[in-house]
């Protein structure tokens, strides 16, 4: 007899296992509250209109209000997006979502004049008011940054309008997602135990692991069959949001969308471009680990069904939440008894949402503002990849955590170049802890297994990705249409440069991209490459000299946008303008590979 699972209703899931958003707000009704508030604030700011150059006390009073404004509108979105995310069908949250989203639309149109009015200071002037006013001096850096888009902000008039429709500009990610998330049914398909389960996206990434290939194949044919029955909505999606991208770049004076997305936080586009011809000039190692998947899962034929499998069979450890709990504090020991004891915090007090349940967005994410607590949401399933994902959205948490308890409001968050290596820190240390741990040589190749896997997906498919993107945004930019036929064209082709002889490049993959919600967030997913590589020598530097490596990392932990992104990562121990970073990783991807290779 086969058993149907079925996700829980979310009022079915234990409340422990659930975060508890009352401590944002106590109820919708709070929420709805503060938007009232808001506006009594925004009376006050708006009687510095066309003051702003009168003197340096009414530009510290403007640039106080708007920051707090900001943190306001900040709690309500959060609130209002998390208990979305809980349940997607829920028509109660989707409708508060959608106020909420065009309550900050409105504000934020409200708003638009003091960017460009604060610009509109001569240089001379402004420096003056610095000079001059002691109070200012905690905003100079804000300004500074500000600054950097002087010759990309348009006339207040011009930014009101964008401001207004930028809800209509989200349009294309907000159908992707309701699309992705709640209206694509998936069909059952059985498990390696042979019971009949619902796909979704979290089983179908456990599916994949699965140690049966006819489980596998199942899994992927049946989601892509489901994908690429709409390919021509996801390319109308994908291809509205690159319009999106383009057309901001282009009104704003940048060269291209690359450069728009990378000079907000002054980085060069060198940084991009080094990365993907490092990865490029080391394809051959991911080929040379391809083939040895190959032999060693003695298949005739490799699929791209078959990368996601412990190529050492099933795993020798498997977790429970609560032992995940525990392990994860046991690796993150390093960091140190504060760290640590941040990270019971979070146990302790439903920082964490933890298991799946019907309607609730997929994937693993960590999210919070100045104020609140550092949430996370997972879809946990008990194997040790959901382990990783714990120790890596806890490193996301508690950058946040450290952050806010050490910057001011304005230096309160953090560029998302440098926020990648504070989870993918955790995940290298989670690796060495394994390996230090076990002697057992199954136990070793298996996390040596998850390692290369991880290095694979986090390094090279990330690039891949960002060359995909490359490739959309230049070919919109030269008018090219973004049909579903020629992007499938060429990621199937490149995904089989990547990949190199040794796979199959089922047809299937080369709709891949239908699947990726990363492409809606502007030159995104390059960092997740460049973040991984940099955490590898972090993370090394820490497993070796220990207490001097560790002061320095959490002070980049505490440091938030107190300093350009680049210098902070200098600061820690790495320079990201160089290559070597990159090369390092490399060479630890390889070092494991022999390990690797060696115990087998
Ligand atoms: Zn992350």
């Amino acid at each position: 007899m086969t058993e149907i699972k079925k996700l829980p209703k979310r009022d079915e899931v234990p409340v422990a296992l659930t975060w508890d958003l009352t401590t944002i707000f106590k109820d919708d009704a709070a929420a709805h509250a503060a938007m009232k508030q808001v506006e009594n604030k925004i009376s006050s700011v708006l009687k510095f209109k066309g003051k702003l150059q009168e003197s340096s006390d009414s530009l510290l009073q403007v640039i106080q209000l708007e920051l707090a404004i900001q943190n306001d509108l900040e709690h309500i979105y959060v609130y209002a997006e998390l208990k979305n995310d809980q349940d997607t069908v829920n028509n109660k949250n989707q409708a508060l979502m959608d106020q909420v989203a065009s309550f900050v639309a409105n504000v934020s149109a409200k708003l638009a004049w003091i960017d460009p009015e604060i610009l509109a200071i001569p240089e001379e002037k402004l420096a003056k008011f610095q000079a001059e006013d002691a109070a200012l001096r905690p905003y100079s850096h804000f300004l500074e940054v500000l600054q950097l888009r002087k010759n990309h902000v348009l006339s207040s008039k011009e930014e009101a309008l964008l401001a207004g429709a930028s809800s209509i500009f989200d349009s294309s990610s907000k159908i992707f997602g309701i699309l992705d998330n709640s209206d694509l049914k998936f069909p059952f398909v059985k498990n390696a135990e042979g019971e009949t389960v619902q796909l979704s996206q979290g089983m179908y990434a456990t599916l994949l692991q699965s140690t049966d290939q006819e489980v596998r194949k199942q899994a992927f044919q049946q989601l892509y069959a489901v994908y690429e029955q709409f390919r021509n909505t996801f390319a109308a999606t994908l291809s509205g949001e690159v319009k999106v991208h383009n057309f901001t770049a282009q009104i704003r004076g940048f060269k291209d969308a690359r450069q728009a997305a990378m000079s907000q936080n002054a980085i060069p586009e060198t940084v991009y471009t080094n990365l993907v011809s490092e990865v490029n000039s080391h394809l051959d190692l991911l080929h040379r680990y391809v083939s040895l998947r190959k032999k060693i899962l003695n298949l005739k034929e490799l699929h791209m069904y078959d990368l996601y499998t412990p190529i050492t069979g099933k795993s020798p450890l498997s977790y429970s939440y609560s032992e995940a709990k525990k392990e994860a504090k046991q690796a993150l020991q390093i960091l140190g008894e504060d760290y640590v004891s941040h990270v019971q915090e979070a146990f302790d007090n439903r920082w964490i949402d933890v298991v799946e349940n019907q309607g609730k967005r997929s994937g693993a994410y960590s999210s919070g503002v100045y104020g609140t607590n550092p949430f996370m949401l997972l879809n946990w399933q008990d194997d040790l990849e959901n382990l990783f994902t714990l120790v890596h959205e806890m490193g996301h948490s508690m950058h946040s955590y450290y952050t806010t308890h050490n910057q001011p409001y304005q230096y309160g968050d953090y560029a998302i170049f440098v926020a990648e290596i504070a989870s993918t820190t955790n995940e290298n240390l989670l690796t060495q802890f394994l390996l230090d741990k076990y002697d057992d040589p199954q136990i070793k190749l298996y996390v040596l297994n998850h390692y290369l896997d991880g290095f694979k997906g986090t390094v090279y498919r990330q690039t891949q990705f960002a060359e995909f993107e490359q490739f959309i945004h230049e070919a919109d930019a030269n008018g090219e249409a973004l049909t579903a036929e020629m992007m499938s064209d060429f990621y199937g082709k490149l995904n089989h440069r990547y990949y190199g002889d040794a796979v199959i490049n089922d047809p299937q993959i080369k709709s891949e991209w239908t699947r990726i919600p990363h492409f809606y967030y502007n030159y995104y997913v390059y960092q997740y490459a460049t973040g991984f590589a940099a955490a590898s020598s972090l993370a090394n530097g820490m497993t070796s000299q220990r207490s001097q490596a560790r002061e320095k990392y959490l002070n980049y932990l505490k440091s938030g946008s107190s300093d350009f992104p680049l210098n902070v990562m200098k600061k820690a121990g790495v320079d990201m303008t160089k290559t070597d970073y990159l090369e390092d990783a490399f060479a630890m991807f390889e070092k494991r590979l022999n390990e690797f290779e060696a115990l087998l």
